[in-house]
């Protein structure tokens, strides 16, 4: 009977594995908050706990449209080879080259990046709080996807090496464990990106470049580590769950040598440089008028389909389990 109940849980809590996971996108927001500079900080951390609990709305939204799925991730080596020169850095030079489908079906994230940060900029021209709350946590969980190798990889699971859940391991099971203990999040200040579309082909790339080190060091780990003592029922957030253990987590984690850490820092940083950067672009607005953001009946009800359909369960397009 105990058993019987211990793989139902863990067939329950292993159901929505998600985008770095939701503990990591909630984390990289609210920590992106503290390198604002002065014009911006009051408002930013007046509202940090809904900046932090709207960081995984694009993946809840994945479950409602399936337009959602390819804006979190680019399986760039469908394009060839490192450094994929053959595809065409600009989204309108792309699909001329491939196809809308094609770009559709392979991701788009460096690019919706780029329209997120358009939506930004036009509500802070308008001084609308709540839309650039919206924005701001939004485009703070695609940045967040692009700083995962898995993100910019066709095996995004290791599906086609017989490694299945690797990316839920990377990107919830690491920095859960060890985010709060080992993890050092000292950071430097934002800084106004110059060309924010060339800054995040470059974290892409950066992603893409470190995607085989993500599978192969827990290939090798694999076949290295005792196999019973690979998994194990182990509490997560006041649940017993089958998941990977403990010790093999810091063992992969050891071996990737220190690269969730570092992504994760890198994340925090491009997101604040984002924020930064747009307000910067809108023309620097003051923000101490718009203490008080309220929703309006439109939004509160589009927030509760969400909701709705997260909850459903039923994910559209590509999922990360
Ligand atoms: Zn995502």
């Amino acid at each position: 009977m105990k058993k019987i109940t211990f793989f139902l849980l863990a067939l329950l809590f292993t159901h929505n594995a998600f985008c770095w996971g939701f503990y990591a996108h909630e984390k990289i927001n609210y920590l992106a908050v503290f390198l604002l500079p002065p014009e911006m900080i009051g408002f930013y951390k007046k509202h940090i706990e809904y900046l932090k609990a709207h960081a995984t709305d694009p993946d809840k939204r994945r479950y409602a449209i399936p337009e959602e799925a390819p804006r979190h991730f680019i399986d760039i080596n469908h394009y060839g080879n490192y450094p994929y020169s053959s595809l065409p850095r600009i989204y309108d030079s792309a699909v001329v080259k491939f196809s809308k489908d094609t770009i559709q079906t392979y991701g788009i994230v460096p690019w919706w990046i780029q329209v997120m940060k358009g939506r930004l900029i036009k509500a802070l021209k308008e001084k609308n709080g709540m839309q650039i709350l919206k924005a701001s946590a939004e485009i703070g969980h695609y940045i967040g996807d692009a700083h995962v190798p898995l993100h910019a990889c066709k095996n995004h699971n290791g599906q086609y090496t017989n490694q299945h859940g690797i990316h839920g391991f990377w990107e919830s099971r690491i920095p859960e464990l060890l985010a709060e203990s080992e993890f050092d999040f000292w950071m430097d200040k934002a800084d106004y990106i110059e060309k924010p579309l060339t800054f995040m082909w470059d974290r892409v790339m950066e992603s893409a470049a470190a995607a085989d080190t993500v599978l192969q060091q827990e290939k090798k780990l694999s076949d290295q580590f005792p196999s019973d003592k690979k998994y194990a029922f182990e509490m997560r957030k006041g649940m017993l769950i089958r998941q990977y253990s403990s010790a093999y987590t810091q063992a992969y984690n050891k071996s990737l040598q220190d690269m969730v850490e570092r992504r994760m820092r890198q994340s925090i940083y491009a997101v604040a440089s984002f924020w930064y950067t747009a307000w910067v672009e809108a023309g620097q607005p003051d923000l101490t008028q718009l203490i008080n953001p309220s929703f309006s009946e439109d939004e509160k009800y589009e927030m509760e389909l969400l909701e709705k359909e997260w909850r459903s369960g039923k994910i559209k397009g590509r999922s990360c389990e």
